[in-house]
């Protein structure tokens, strides 16, 4: 009998280490999942993002996941400019993936939703009839996907800073957090700031007590029953490309638009030309263009590696003067006090990331910020080859998003000794990658409600 026993045990236990050996993804797949799309059109490129969360638990906070991403390949969609059907074209690849991704009986009721940011904020104020073509060429692909498309939309500046911050608080579960007792509880912990870098703009998210003093830098949330006040400001044209943009004609200006000159932050030795339309294409550069100029010409620049002299032209970008309130943090925009803690994602990210990993170089306080933009910035082009040749692309351009990040943060935000410990640089939040779409998807999808959800988890009212 005892056998008999056993072994019934023993067929058991074999059937469900069997069942807990099938693949994973066949168990994450099942229908018993709810999944979201949302494509972020940014500046210099477009990622899908696919979201997934069981069905029965659409109020919870911290519940959605990343399922999977792809990245676009070529340029934004703001870059297709010259040909908006190649711009609906360019997102079929990604597409096709989420038809395999998404399983097929949930392609129907899965939302699709695309969010364009200062890329096409850029267009729309140049030229609003092609970045209207734009919207249209990306709409009609998407529609042609069997997914439940809600439409492509140009982000605000503020939208986009404060779907940032609430994806970083909702993934961080600071918003309200089902307690092991079966209450829901409101954490103690106050919220995280945000700050994203992105190509053409950059956004500061973050909650305040103190008065804010232009009506355009507040917005009031009213999430799981609480009142958030949270100040966001989207500065135009601070982007990373847009900086590195900015800075050349910079450069070029203060050379006296010479055909061959040195740039104090490209590693020495470094030689590139540059085509003057890649500069002035912009309505970011319009101030430094040259009355006449022919588009085409060329200038051949050669980096000369000067961490103080680079440093000079970084800060020139910035207006610290004629602030109308009682503080500002540059260009004469209202910012009350840093107060908590912040998350620094996208290129603030990368960069204090390169710092770190290739450098070597600790990022702990503002000096030591400071000291690895110099270390980059006085490193020849042969020495950053030689630290990290996989990125050759990109190397030339670290001396300049160091010291920009190091202006922007202490000087701009006015982070100091005491609170700059309080940023932590980090793109996601366990397999989740942060910035304004997951934020985005859950306001349009009402997965937010601004009521408390019922006391006990699983009861209607
Ligand atoms: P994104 O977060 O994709 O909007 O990119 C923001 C900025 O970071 C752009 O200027 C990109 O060129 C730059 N960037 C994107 N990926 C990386 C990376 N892996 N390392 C350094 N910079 C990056």
């Amino acid at each position: 009998k005892l056998i008999v026993v056993l072994g019934v045990l023993c067929l058991t236990g074999i059937v469900g280490i069997l069942l807990l050996c099938l693949p994973a993804k066949d168990l994450r797949d099942s229908p018993a999942f709810k999944y979201g799309i949302v494509m972020d059109a940014g500046s210099s490129h477009t990622a899908m993002f696919i979201y997934k969360w069981p069905a029965d638990k659409e109020n919870d906070t911290g519940i959605v996941s990343q399922h999977s991403m792809c990245d676009v390949e070529g340029g934004g969609i703001s870059s297709y400019a010259a040909d908006p059907p190649a711009a609906g074209t360019s997102l079929k690849q990604c597409l096709d993936q989420a038809l395999s991704d998404v399983p097929k009986e949930r392609h129907g009721v899965t939302p699709l939703y695309l969010g364009a940011t200062a890329g096409m904020r850029l267009l729309n104020r140049t030229d609003h009839q092609t970045s209207n073509s734009v919207l249209r060429a990306v709409t009609s692909t998407l529609q042609s996907y069997p997914f439940e498309f809600r439409g492509a939309k140009i982000l605000s500046g503020a939208d986009e800073g404060v779907f940032g911050w609430v994806t970083a608080n909702y993934l961080l579960e600071n918003f309200i957090k089902y307690g092991w007792i079966g209450r829901w509880i409101h954490p103690i912990k106050s919220t995280l700031g945000a700050m994203d870098l992105g190509g053409a703009s950059t956004q500061i998210t973050f909650e305040t007590q103190e008065h804010i003093e232009s009506p355009e830098n507040e917005v009031t949330l009213r999430l799981y029953g609480r009142m958030y006040k949270v100040y966001t400001h989207s500065f135009l044209c601070y982007g990373r490309d847009q900086v590195l943009k900015r800075l050349l004609s910079k450069v070029l200006k203060a050379n006296n638009y010479q055909p061959t000159m040195s740039n104090p932050c490209w590693p020495k030795d470094y030689k590139k030309s540059v085509l003057l339309e890649s500069i002035y294409d912009s309505p970011c550069t319009t101030a430094e263009k040259p009355i006449s100029y022919d588009p085409k010409t060329t200038i051949a620049l050669t980096g000369s590696g000067n961490a103080a002299q680079c440093y000079q032209h970084v800060e020139s970008l910035f207006r610290f003067t004629n602030c109308t309130f009682s503080r500002c943090s540059f260009d004469g925009v209202f910012q009350p006090g840093i107060s908590g803690n912040f998350i620094a994602f996208s290129a603030f990210f990368y960069t204090v990331d390169f710092i770190r990993t290739v450098m070597q170089i600790p990022v702990a306080s503002p000096s030591d910020l400071h000291a690895a933009a110099e270390a980059i910035c006085n490193a020849t082009w042969q020495e950053l080859l030689q630290k990290d040749p996989r990125q050759a692309k990109r190397l030339p351009d670290y001396c300049a998003s160091a010291t920009f990040v190091d202006l922007i943060l202490i000087q701009g935000y006015r982070f100091n000794e005491s609170t700059f410990p309080n940023i932590a640089f980090q793109k996601k939040a366990g397999d989740t990658s942060i910035g304004w779409a997951l934020g985005y998807m859950l306001n349009l999808t009402n997965m937010i409600p601004a009521d408390e959800p019922g006391l006990w988890k699983g009861t209607n009212y």
